[in-house]
């Protein structure tokens, strides 16, 4: 199955890693990392987990994810026939391959216990797991505790505050962009994840807020008018989803079978037929795709300025060998080559006459 994340913009990542693989160098464009904020259950891990498109995160109604998971996605070449592997590694692990997911969940959950002790305990030391397929793009997702106020188990007196420095030190970083879970059956306009949201990122730019649990809202009450920004404004704009309950997760319900129930429910329900682009996780994965393709669009001119520096220098240089040695100007002429094709290649992309590129 193709993750969501990133269906279009891995087709751009890969051949801007070509391009940097024929200059000789390993380094491509760096994505922003995702984060997700929020109070403790409205969702995040479901949300993550829906875009990836995999069953891996500890998720449930009471304090699951109690240390910071970064989730580095890793891609590696499809072997083409159908037959992929993919697969985890831990870093504390050195390097032993999961190919089973719910080893992974219930490593992350022994870990976590490890750290964090198995009663509630909370911890700022990472988790670091890799999952590597040909169906992912190299982007980073963090996963982080939920945002509680009162302290429980082995949680210390000031359990609020320590989380919200834990969540502020990630996402205040200018190149996060922040997924700002808040659960619509909660008071919408005291969201924990939206206030913590706008004080990293006030103007708003690296925001997206997701409202979760469309499906259990009151009776008679609906988020249109949040879904519409009416009730706070955001630049970025909001996306509302169905993950799967407490009860999916127990009957071992799929991410696919609830992509299709996610679909229903809102075909289903006329008072957001008209909002069909804020809508389900699949939008929300289209919407991060892209601010990624706006990324990528704003970086290029620099690549593109070292690429035509290299060029030029290229260039003199090859003018100066002309009589030394042949192989040495033949050298020279093939990277000049490769080098003027890819600052073609660049500059089509940056005027967007690559269709790929296209965010429309
Ligand atoms: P986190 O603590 O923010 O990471 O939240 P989880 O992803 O662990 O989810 C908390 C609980 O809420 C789990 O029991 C989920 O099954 C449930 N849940 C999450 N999203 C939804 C949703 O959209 N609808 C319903 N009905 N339950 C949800
Ligand atoms: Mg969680």
């Amino acid at each position: 199955t193709t993750a969501p994340l990133g269906h279009s913009v891995i087709p751009i990542v890969n051949k801007l890693q070509d391009i940097f693989s024929q200059l000789g160098s390993q380094s491509t464009i760096e994505l922003p990392q995702v984060a997700v904020v929020g109070s403790q259950s409205s969702g995040k891990s479901s949300v993550l987990e829906a875009l990836v498109g995999r069953d891996f995160l500890p998720r449930g109604n009471d304090i699951c994810t109690r240390r910071p998971l970064v989730l580095q996605l890793v891609q590696i070449k499809s072997k083409g026939d159908g037959t992929e592997d993919e697969w985890g590694e831990f870093l504390h692990l050195n390097g032993k391959k999961f190919f089973d997911f719910n080893e992974i969940r219930n490593e992350i959950q022994a870990e976590t216990d490890r750290e964090a002790g198995a009663n509630k305990g909370v911890s700022d030391k990472q988790i670091r797991l890799k999952i590597f397929s040909p169906n992912v793009l190299d982007i980073a997702l963090v996963d982080l505790p939920g945002l509680t106020k009162v302290p429980v188990g082995d949680q210390p007196s000031d359990i609020e505050a320590r989380i919200r420095t834990m969540i502020m030190s990630y996402i205040k970083r200018p190149s996060c962009l922040i997924l700002a879970v808040t659960p619509a059956n909660a008071d919408l306009a005291n969201s924990d994840a939206l206030q913590m949201a706008g004080m990293a990122d006030p103007d708003g730019y690296r925001t997206i807020g997701v409202i979760t649990k469309l499906d259990i809202m009151d009776r008679g009450t609906d988020a249109r008018n949040f879904l519409l920004g009416k009730v706070i404004p955001l630049r970025l704009g909001y996306v509302g989803v169905v993950n799967r309950s407490q009860e999916d997760i127990s009957l071992r319900r799929s991410i696919k079978d609830a992509l299709v129930a996610e679909e229903k429910f809102f075909r289903s329900r006329p008072v957001y037929s008209d909002l069909a682009d804020r809508c389900g996780v699949p939008q929300l994965a289209k919407k991060l795709n892209q601010i990624l393709v706006q990324h990528i669009k704003t970086v290029l001119p620099g690549l593109k300025t070292r690429i035509s520096a290299a060029l030029v220098s290229v260039a003199k240089e090859h003018a100066s060998y002309g009589e030394i040695t042949e192989s040495k100007a033949g050298q020279g002429a093939l990277l000049l080559n490769i080098l003027s094709k890819y600052s073609e290649a660049f500059s089509s992309m940056i005027e967007g006459k690559n269709e790929e590129m296209s965010t429309s």
